[in-house]
């Protein structure tokens, strides 16, 4: 099993680099919706976790801790916090874990943090519909161990991504287009599932 520091810092770096890759797609969709700065907003902040070095940390905890923190001073808007809460919350949880389970229980914390401090709920348009549903799907193969329970939820989440399209939104900025709000895919749900997507090429 895989998941000391190289490992999370592998994680990290995974979806830095995807959340680089894609940033004209994120910034594109949130055009749409939104403001036209996700992708801009998260690529700085990855950047910025880039920056720090694992082998710095005593332990993969502060690490997380840290990379959180990087994030809401960084990332800004309602995304910076709620990732930022994310990894803090993870990082608060992760322990030494041993097992699918601990991993779950990390994740849990992490999507609950969200949850905390942003107050959607599943089928309001937001990250929450993409994290939700694949939290669900790990809990589901977690007794398979840690790489099929990552796989099915990196599924889960791509799918609760895509059924985001037609959804009317009821937090966030896109929220103030009501209606119109439909038929666009939300932003925050897309890059959530890079970050599920990456957990999964990299944590085992
Ligand atoms: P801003 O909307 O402040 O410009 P971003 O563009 O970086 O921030 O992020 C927008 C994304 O944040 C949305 O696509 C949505 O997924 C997510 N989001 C916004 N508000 C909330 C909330 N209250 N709870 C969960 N996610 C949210
Ligand atoms: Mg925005």
């Amino acid at each position: 099993m895989s998941l000391d520091a190289t490992a999370v810092a592998a994680w990290l770096a995974d979806f830095a680099g995807q959340i680089h890759e894609h940033e004209a797609l994120l910034t594109d969709l949130d055009r749409e919706i939104g403001d036209g700065d996700h992708g801009s907003n998260m690529d700085r902040g990855m950047k910025a976790v880039m920056a720090l070095d694992v082998a710095s940390f005593p332990t993969v905890a502060d690490y997380l801790k840290k990379a959180g923190m990087t994030l809401v001073s960084t990332v800004g808007g309602a995304s910076g916090p709620l990732y930022g809460t994310f990894f803090l919350r993870l990082g608060v949880t992760w322990g030494e874990p041993q097992n699918a389970l601990d991993v779950g229980k990390a994740l849990r914390a992490g999507v609950d943090g969200i949850v905390a401090r942003g107050k959607a709920e599943v089928g309001d348009k937001t990250m929450i519909d993409a994290l939700v549903p694949a939290l669900a799907a790990y809990d589901e193969h977690a007794g398979e161990g840690v790489a099929p329970a990552l796989a099915a939820a990196a599924e889960a989440c791509a799918a609760g991504r895509d059924a985001t399209i037609p959804l009317v939104a009821h937090k966030g900025r896109a929220s103030y287009l009501g209606e119109r709000s439909a038929g666009h895919q939300d932003p925050g749900a897309t890059s959530a599932t890079m970050l599920i997507e990456a957990a999964a090429r990299t944590l085992s």
